[in-house]
């Protein structure tokens, strides 16, 4: 009868560990979901970080790309410059016959050269003496002029290019493409105008490795807003002749930061040791300690991380000044996703549990007696029909009880209605102590009218089983003042179904309601054996019962 035995205990705990399972449940998903969710965010972080890196990565990439080219053309202009100083071709004209005297009688200008258009020729202009025929001067000149063709093709390539020339230690200076007035005249060029930082940079005394170096940023001359300026210094067996120069529009370089779009994040370009802004050199000095940090790598702490990309063409760093915050709100959002379903799955286990544990409740109020607890007379009928059949199948004795209380309905007159439920609640406390083995069961099939299936290895036991019933009730003493044995008591009818009897069950109760019968016509107080059941017993004779006190 384990079926039995393990609806009747199984529903008693089931409310308990149904609960404990919801809450193991619940634990584990919002333990779950909470792990995965920080170890998602910071994922999430760090993805977001490295996309960040690798953007500044090739910003950086193509600012060196274009800082690069510019040096590449000094480079190519140095060279072309010692190639016409080594006065191995040179220009085929006496420059000197077209210097004239510069306005108001300072210094001079170059005027144009025959065959060449108003915009062929650079603008030169020098200060003091106009140089005589032959000197080393009018040979440097020539040289510049030289040049000429190739300024003039560097323009072309750069349309941010605003000026290359030569600035000589000779004091001359030449332009190219010429300046002009706002009202479109050659502008006459004092060597004053260029700014002496570019020269000072390049020169011997600060650039021994006569290597090219970049200026600050700085206004141009004439209004063509903020450049820099790479240089080259030249020079003639050892000796400094000047610097050739290539100036570079700032908006080329804000450009070239512009390149990629970088999320809540803001690019700069910051002198490498100097750590001031080139393109604001107002804002605040930035420390060495995050100039120094690893390439891409963010450092910093507070709201702001930096990512510092040293640049190889330049003395220049690219920063990227992020926005901490916004960072994590972006990560935190890429992972709400994920909370969501996770808190959303969660939601939908701990439901089903619950749903699990009402349809249990209801299964299991479906087949107990509100009142005490005990089975009912519906499970009864379906529990017996399947025991029986059981039975039968296995050669197995089953023993089926029907009691009922005696005199109940004086103890009811005389206790009141609630007096006889308590009564039967306590009846019913005791008929399951009595009967409690994991095979056995107790129903309520009526009022005041229990059943009890027990499954015997020996047929002999029924009789004893039986008194003990009886006894149980008996020990309660409850009190009952109008039954003669002044207590609450009950008569019990049993029948036998086995290897030597095999009953179908509606014949089995109406022999074990018979033997019921037979108990209360006997006095009550008592139990009785069905013939086919006393057989079993041999101290009784069929139909015999038994009498206590
Ligand atoms: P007998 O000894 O012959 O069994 O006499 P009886 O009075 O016990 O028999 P009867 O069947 O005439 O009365 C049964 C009474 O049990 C009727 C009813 O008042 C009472 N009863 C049935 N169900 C309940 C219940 O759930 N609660 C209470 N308090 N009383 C009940
Ligand atoms: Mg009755
Ligand atoms: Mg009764």
């Amino acid at each position: 009868m384990a079926s039995l035995a393990s609806t009747r205990f199984a529903s008693r705990d089931s409310t308990g560990r149904m609960r404990m399972l919801v809450l193991v449940a619940a634990i584990i998903l919002v333990t779950g979901g909470l792990l995965s969710g920080v170890y998602r965010f910071a994922q999430n972080l760090k993805t977001e970080y490295r996309g960040t890196s690798e953007a500044g990565a090739f910003i950086a990439a193509t600012l060196d790309h274009e800082l690069d080219l510019r040096r590449q053309y000094l480079e190519t202009l140095a060279d072309e410059a010692s190639e016409l100083l080594s006065g191995r071709y040179t220009l085929n004209l006496d420059i000197t016959r077209y210097l004239q005297p510069g306005p108001e009688k300072q210094g001079y200008q170059l005027a144009r050269l025959p065959g060449f258009g108003p915009a062929d020729q650079g603008l030169l202009t020098g200060s003091g003496a106009i140089p005589q025929t032959g000197s080393p001067e009018a040979h440097e000149m020539s040289m510049a002029m030289g040049l000429t063709p190739m300024f003039r093709a560097l323009k072309r390539r750069d349309v941010h290019l605003p000026w290359v020339y030569y600035r000589s230690e000779n004091d001359f200076v030449y332009v190219y493409p010429p300046p002009e007035t706002p009202d479109g005249e050659a502008r006459f060029y004092h060597v004053q105008d260029l700014a002496a930082r570019t020269y000072a940079h390049a020169g011997p005394a600060a650039n021994p490795t006569r290597t090219t170096v970049w200026s600050a940023v700085y206004d141009d001359a004439v209004g063509k807003g903020k450049i820099v300026t790479v240089s080259k210094p030249l020079y003639d067996h050892g000796r400094f002749m000047g610097v050739l120069n290539v100036d570079l529009a700032l908006q080329t370089l804000v450009n070239t930061l512009k390149v990629r779009h970088i999320r809540h994040a803001t690019e700069s370009l910051v002198g490498k040791e100097s750590g001031i802004n080139l393109l604001q050199p107002d804002s605040a000095v930035l420390p060495a300690s995050i100039l120094a940090a690893p390439r891409g790598q963010p450092v910093g702490s507070g709201d702001t991380r930096y990512l510092v990309y040293p640049l190889k063409s330049a003395n220049w760093s690219l920063v990227l000044e992020v926005d901490h915050r916004a960072m994590l709100w972006q990560a935190f959002r890429a992972t709400l996703l994920l909370v969501g379903a996770i808190i959303a799955s969660l939601a939908c286990v701990v439901l089903l549990l619950l749903l699990v544990r009402a349809m249990r409740d209801m299964q299991e109020m479906s087949i107990r007696d509100g009142l005490t607890g005990l089975f009912n007379r519906r499970h009864f009928d379906e529990i017996a029909q399947r025991e029986v059949a059981h039975s039968q199948r296995n050669g197995q004795w089953l023993g089926m009880a029907i009691l009922d209380i005696d005199h109940f309905k004086k103890y009811n007159d005389f206790y009141g209605h609630q007096g006889g439920d308590d009564a039967l609640q306590q009846v019913a406390g005791a008929l399951r102590n009595a009967v409690r083995r994991a095979t056995d069961g107790v129903f309520r099939v009526g009022g005041e009218e229990f059943a009890v299936l027990v499954q015997l290895n020996d047929p002999q036991h029924l009789a004893s089983l039986m008194a003990q019933i009886c006894e149980a009730v008996r020990v309660l003493v409850i009190p009952h003042e109008k039954s003669s044995w002044g207590k609450v008591t009950i008569s019990l009818g049993a029948t036998l179904i086995g290897p030597d009897n095999p009953l179908p069950l509606d014949t089995a109760y109406r022999e074990a309601d018979e033997a019921l019968y037979e108990a209360k016509t006997a006095g009550r107080n008592r139990y009785m054996l069905s013939p086919a059941a006393a057989r079993y017993a041999p101290a009784l004779e069929p139909g015999e019962g038994t009498q206590h006190e």
